[in-house]
């Protein structure tokens, strides 16, 4: 058993109401000068939270893909108002913005994340620029603290949370397999996908059950946790790729892990056991495939965008530069793999 494990110093305040602390948490960076980062369409509920921050100026424009033009807003807002602090509230994409700016400001970021992407977690940025996205760690943009608050996910749609759920399922368990892993961010890998796994069912029957919402979230930290030091594989590299192709970032997650997971199956024995024990016993594949049936996601890539003719050129693009991973990584199964996401097609 040899490993390295790399922990990273992000502070964690986890719980219902927690978002009342967030004041408290900018003052103990020494912060006094705060730019508010939100979508557009969550920018009222954002201003209201934040009543009480040592507000410098909002930027209540983020988008998705953090488009580099649109970056550059952001960056000139913070220098503008002379910002020391970045508190971004909601998904992957606003955290992105803070990202963006912290990466070349080396302003702190305190994140409040909405939904389950994960990305508060990790060092990870990404900005788009021309279709394509360029992506990065650094530790300059990992957020100094979180805060979770399951109360601010209640009103996060049931299909948008179940998309975002698998999407830190499919952290989980490509953490599993990485080769790069260790016996700690396993544990956290295996908890994590026990906690989505059971929640998701629940939050989409009720999308206003807490208890739900608690674990979901839970899960989702747990899943950030996860690959913020390990590498992720060919499931990512084919969502990464598809992304490019202009398809959902959630979606795509959800409907290509099933896929991804059966063409790893027999190559990564021990993670797929783990797997199969966070699902109650189902097979990695197959119990996540019907996963996202139970949850009424889109199950295959024809419905959110894809066109069969782009298939034959992904496949292409995923194995020229291929992630470390369990299985060879070869054009003839990647696009097989491809075609059985296309066509919703039940692993075998
Ligand atoms: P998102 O941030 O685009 O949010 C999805 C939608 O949900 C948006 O319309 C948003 O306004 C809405 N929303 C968010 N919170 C809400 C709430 N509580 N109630 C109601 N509506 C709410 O989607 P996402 O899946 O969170 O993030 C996707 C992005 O994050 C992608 O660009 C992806 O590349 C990035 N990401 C980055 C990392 C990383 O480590 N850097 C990890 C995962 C994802």
């Amino acid at each position: 058993m040899n490993f390295t494990y790399v922990s990273l110093p992000t502070r964690v305040v986890f719980g219902a109401g927690s978002i009342r602390g967030l004041a408290a948490e900018v003052e103990r960076l020494g912060a006094k000068r705060v730019l508010l980062i939100s979508t557009p369409g969550r920018a009222e509920m954002v201003r209201n939270l934040a009543k009480g921050l040592a507000l410098a100026g909002v930027f209540d424009r983020a988008v998705m893909h953090t488009p580099l033009a649109v970056v550059e807003a952001a960056r000139e807002e913070a220098r503008k108002v002379n910002a020391d602090c970045c508190v971004t509230v909601g998904g992957g994409s606003t955290i992105g913005f803070g990202k963006a700016i912290a990466l070349s400001s080396s302003l702190p970021v305190v994140a409040v994340p909405t939904t389950y992407s994960g990305s508060e977690m990790t060092t990870i940025w990404g900005v788009s620029e021309g279709g394509a996205k360029k992506t990065g760690r650094d530790p300059k943009v990992l957020p100094r603290a979180v805060l979770y608050d399951p109360e601010l996910t209640l009103g996060l749609p049931a299909a948008v949370s179940a998309a975002s759920g698998m999407n830190a399922i499919a952290h989980c368990a490509e953490a599993l397999y990485a080769h790069d892993g260790n016996a700690i961010i396993s544990l956290m890998a295996e908890e994590g996908i026990r906690a989505l796994a059971s929640a998701l069912p629940r939050i989409v029957a009720h999308p206003s059950d807490i208890e739900g919402r608690t674990a979901a979230l839970y899960g989702s930290w747990l899943a950030g946790m996860t690959i913020s030091t390990t590498s992720v594989a060919l499931h990512h590299k084919l969502c990464h790729v598809l992304g490019g192709f202009g398809l959902p970032h959630a979606e795509t997650h959800s409907i290509v892990l099933p896929h991804a997971m059966r063409y790893n199956q027999d190559a990564a024995p021990e993670a797929m056991a783990r797997i199969r024990k966070s699902l109650g016993g189902q097979e990695a594949a197959k119990g996540l495939y019907e996963l996202e049936r139970q949850l009424g996601l889109p199950m295959r890539l024809a419905d959110i965008g894809m066109k069969e003719a782009d298939l034959e050129r992904a496949a292409r693009i995923a194995v020229e530069a291929p992630y470390p991973n369990p299985r060879k990584v070869e054009y003839a199964p990647v696009l097989a793999l491809l075609r059985d996401a296309y066509e919703g097609r039940r692993p075998l």
